[in-house]
């Protein structure tokens, strides 16, 4: 029987030239008498990794209590074009109470950490500095899942639009717990509670309302409200996430942007999810390897290392990574490399896959 009949019988109504999703692949090997894996490009760098005695879930499970210390928040601004996302971020870095004395944020390097200081703790917070949901799907796309938190923003002389939605969508989808900033609240015409009522129809339904979800009225222009921002950003984290990470182990975490530097070469801006990376490791980030030579935060200043949460800029890649690439240090420059020329190896094999799944039944017919 041709392989048309064959999957006419499945149930399936295929052409001749079409190609077939993955549950009609494997019904077609249990009906041929093959046995099909389809295996994700997930699960292959898993094995990839296990190779080299690497096994990072294993890593994570066996970690006990006494091994796990506090870590900051990450958070990513979300919204509609033109409700202030980047205005709101640039508000949030000024509101820092530790950087107003060392001179204030000075480099774009990807992410920054902020420090907000309630009943006399202060405590830190990652913001990631590229807003919109882009960046948000492009990671977790690579699998990565480096937001804890989401502030929505809304314009109140605006209100729900699409990208609101989308990105609250998204959001939601990721389980992650959203703050929603009602922005513009100095324009005359604002309208904060039509904010508030137009969000209880996608489950987000504010707490003065009886809800579990935090609002907060700010002016990102006049830097009105951050505070009290920064302050709902913390009491979600401690109201439903568990942002502990062991500190002292080699450092796993994912490159959140990179980019060519004229003379200094491959720069990656990297947040360490767990352990401490340090100037000297052997690391890979997607197919990019390197030792580090140099680290720098926000400030512009050298550090020697960064521990959970802090984002900071590398320098010693021998290439550029994605964004969203997850990195981790291995052992010596040698195992880097081979991880690196590896997955490099892999990558390609997958485009060529891609491109013979294009092959049609028609060719399978006359084989
Ligand atoms: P984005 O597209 O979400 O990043 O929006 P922007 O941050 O670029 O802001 C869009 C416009 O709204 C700019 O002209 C901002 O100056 C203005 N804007 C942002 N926040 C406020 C605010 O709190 N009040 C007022 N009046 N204007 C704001
Ligand atoms: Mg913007």
């Amino acid at each position: 029987a041709s392989l048309v009949t064959v999957l006419f019988h499945l149930g399936e109504m295929a052409t001749a030239t079409q190609s077939l999703d993955e549950d009609t692949f494997e019904a077609l090997g249990v009906e041929l008498g093959y046995k099909i894996q389809i295996v994700s490009p997930e699960d292959e760098d898993k094995e990839l990794l296990e190779d080299f005695g690497l096994d990072l879930d294993a890593e994570l499970e066996a970690e006990t209590d006494e091994e796990l210390e506090p870590r900051a928040p990450i958070v990513t601004v979300m919204g509609h074009v033109d409700h202030g996302k980047t205005r709101l971020l640039d508000a949030i870095r000024h509101a820092d109470v530790i950087s107003g004395e060392a001179g204030g944020i000075t480099q774009h390097i990807g992410a920054y950490q902020v420090h907000h200081e309630h009943d006399g703790v202060t405590r830190a917070i990652t913001f990631i500095d590229t807003p919109g949901h882009e960046a948000f799907t492009a990671m977790r796309a690579r699998g990565a899942q480096v937001t804890d938190i989401a502030i929505l923003v809304v314009a109140a002389d605006d209100g729900v639009m699409p990208q609101t939605i989308e990105a609250l969508n998204h959001a939601q989808a990721a389980n992650v717990p959203i703050v929603v900033a009602v922005n513009k609240v100095d324009k005359e015409g604002a309208n904060p509670d039509k904010i508030r009522q137009q969000l209880t129809e996608y489950n987000l339904v504010a707490e003065e309302w009886g809800g579990d979800t935090m609002f907060v009225d700010v002016s990102a222009l006049k830097g009105q409200g951050i505070d009290e921002l920064l302050q709902a950003v913390l009491l979600t984290a401690d109201a439903g996430l568990d942002l502990r990470a062991n500190p002292n182990k080699d450092a796993r975490g994912v490159a959140v942007e990179a980019h060519l530097d004229k003379g200094r070469g491959a720069v990656a801006t990297v947040l360490v999810n767990s352990g401490t990376l340090r100037v000297g490791d052997a690391i890979v980030a997607g197919t990019a390897h390197g030792r580090v030579r140099a680290m720098f935060d926000e400030h512009d200043n050298l550090v020697t290392e960064a521990t959970p949460a802090r984002p900071v800029l590398v320098i010693g890649l021998t290439s550029v990574p994605g964004a969203g690439d997850s990195f981790i240090v291995a052992e010596d420059d040698r195992t880097a490399r081979q991880i690196a020329e590896k997955r490099a190896a892999a990558e390609r094999a997958a485009q060529l896959a891609k491109r013979r799944k294009r092959i049609s039944l028609e060719d399978f017919n006359k084989a």
